[in-house]
């Protein structure tokens, strides 16, 4: 089989899906296509002359609104791309139950050649290009980090939305993953990855579904591969190392590899990479120039947390990871998806895996919209009520009770913790959908189309219920 593009790639897993739903003539053709592509081109001023920067934003399906989805800034983009990473973001919203339609941008740019200051510029005009045409705006549409994007550039654009909108009660909803103290809420920047984790708990949890991969246990002591070490990667190998303890033996940047068989401290290994800039030299493991034939390498869980099309037809067939856990979007092309499956892999799909950071980006949202921090009114009646329940137990049984035990009944829950069980509960809830869908239908063949049609039969029941 060729290669598809990325977005036809994404169309065609919608397309197999689709024919497995009963929906009305021209509904499943609606809801695949997006809805409009705006496209911008403006000129920045420099020292040597103007030079002409084009950027996107893509609305793929408003069956929902606010629509919602980041804005990758990377100099290989193409409107292409942007239209599916929009699709994407649809489905993944669908599937998490985030009440938001879908929606992607991008600026064709490669930061690291401009200053802080220059970056700053750019982002500013390129806001106020898609708030004078309701691209950015709290009630419609919702940007957030994605690649090449992040805190500062999201606190720059709510800045600028702001400013050309000064009586908007309501205008820090504009974006999401702001800084904490400028708006964002606790946890937003490891949300990804840790629904990662999260995702990848709930799989373990099922223990036919982890039979399935020809796995047994529980996530300890897996062998995982990562590859990336940025938004997303970086918090996913911390949890699963540090709470799960899984034994990370190999980390993938784009520069070279580190490999350990016994483990790598990913705390260690990030702190390094940060200084350095590569893992050579780094104690905690052998370094090798080799970047993507170490996704090849034995393992038990397989993490692909960069970018698309990382897996392909060219090397699926290598890969021999039984499970693959996709943390970033499109890192499988369908080409490449289709060997995995032949040779019997499971693979975590993306539209449900990487949700994480849309679902606290709702949260973050809702935080904007209520114009209070998450736990600011009952958090301390919560500890008052834990006093009284380790003092009754204490007092009717004589015994003190161990503190640890007390300490945890005391608690109460801050904004973190509360994001936190508001992103298990999403990532449990959706993949117990999915999963039934594939044990519920033949027809269905595999994980990533029933998270397909999970999405499609929501987006779907909007649209004839709200009307198209
Ligand atoms: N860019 C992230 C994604 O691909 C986050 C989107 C959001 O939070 O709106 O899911």
């Amino acid at each position: 089989m060729g290669e598809l593009s990325f977005l036809d790639g994404v169309n065609r897993y919608y397309d197999e899906a689709v024919a497995t739903l009963d929906l009305p003539p021209g509904l499943g053709e609606k809801i695949k296509q997006c809805n409009s592509v705006f496209m911008v081109r403006f000129p920045i001023g420099f020292r040597d002359g103007y030079r002409i920067f084009t950027g996107w934003r893509v609305v793929h399906s408003e069956h929902r609104l606010p629509v919602k989805g980041g804005i990758r800034y990377s100099p290989e983009v193409n409107q292409e791309e942007v239209e599916a990473l929009a699709a994407l973001m649809s489905y993944k919203c669908a599937v998490v139950d985030v009440p938001f339609g879908g929606a992607k941008g991008a600026l064709k740019i490669n930061p690291s050649e401009y200053t802080d200051g220059e970056m700053e510029r750019i982002t500013r005009r390129f806001a106020r290009e898609l708030v004078n045409k309701g691209y950015i705006s709290p009630s419609l549409n919702v940007p957030a980090p994605d690649i090449g994007t992040g805190e500062r550039e999201m606190a720059w654009m709510a800045d600028e939305y702001l400013r050309m909108a000064p009586t908007d009660i309501n205008a820090m909803a504009c974006v999401t993953g702001k800084p904490v103290h400028e708006g964002g809420i606790a946890g937003r920047g490891e949300a990804t990855g840790r629904g990662v984790q999260l995702g990848l708990r709930e799989f373990f949890r099922h223990e036919k579904d982890v039979a399935s991969a020809g796995l047994n246990g529980s996530l300890a002591n897996k062998r995982v591969i990562i590859q990336g070490l940025g938004k997303v990667g970086y918090p996913a190998a911390k949890c699963l190392h540090e709470e799960d303890e899984c034994r990370i033996v190999a980390l993938i940047e784009h520069n070279g590899s580190l490999l350990n068989p016994a483990g790598i401290h990913i705390e260690t290994a990030r702190n390094w990479y940060r200084e350095h800039g590569t893992f050579e030299g780094c104690p905690e493991g052998t370094y090798t120039s080799a970047t993507r034939a170490v996704l090849e390498e034995e393992c038990d869980i397989l993490i692909p947390a960069a970018r698309e099309g990382e897996i392909t037809a060219e090397n699926a067939g290598r890969i021999q990871a039984p499970l693959i856990a996709e943390a970033a979007n499109g890192p499988i092309t369908f080409a490449g998806h289709a060997i995995l499956r032949a040779a019997g892999k499971v693979v975590i799909p993306d539209i449900y895996l990487n949700a994480g950071g849309v679902v606290v980006s709702y949260f973050e949202w809702i935080k904007n919209l209520s114009h209070i921090r998450f736990g600011r009114l009952g958090r301390r009646i919560e500890e008052a009520r834990g006093d009284y329940i380790v003092d009754a137990i204490e007092k009717t049984s004589g015994q003190a009770l161990p503190p640890d035990l007390a300490g945890k009944i005391r608690w109460g829950s801050n904004e973190l913790d509360l994001v936190r069980s508001g992103l298990d509960d999403a990532m449990r809830i959706a993949y117990q959908q999915i999963r039934e869908v594939l044990l519920s239908r033949k027809d269905i063949p595999d994980l990533r189309a029933a998270a397909y049609r999970v999405a499609i039969e929501k987006i779907a029941r909007t649209n004839m219920e709200m009307g198209v």
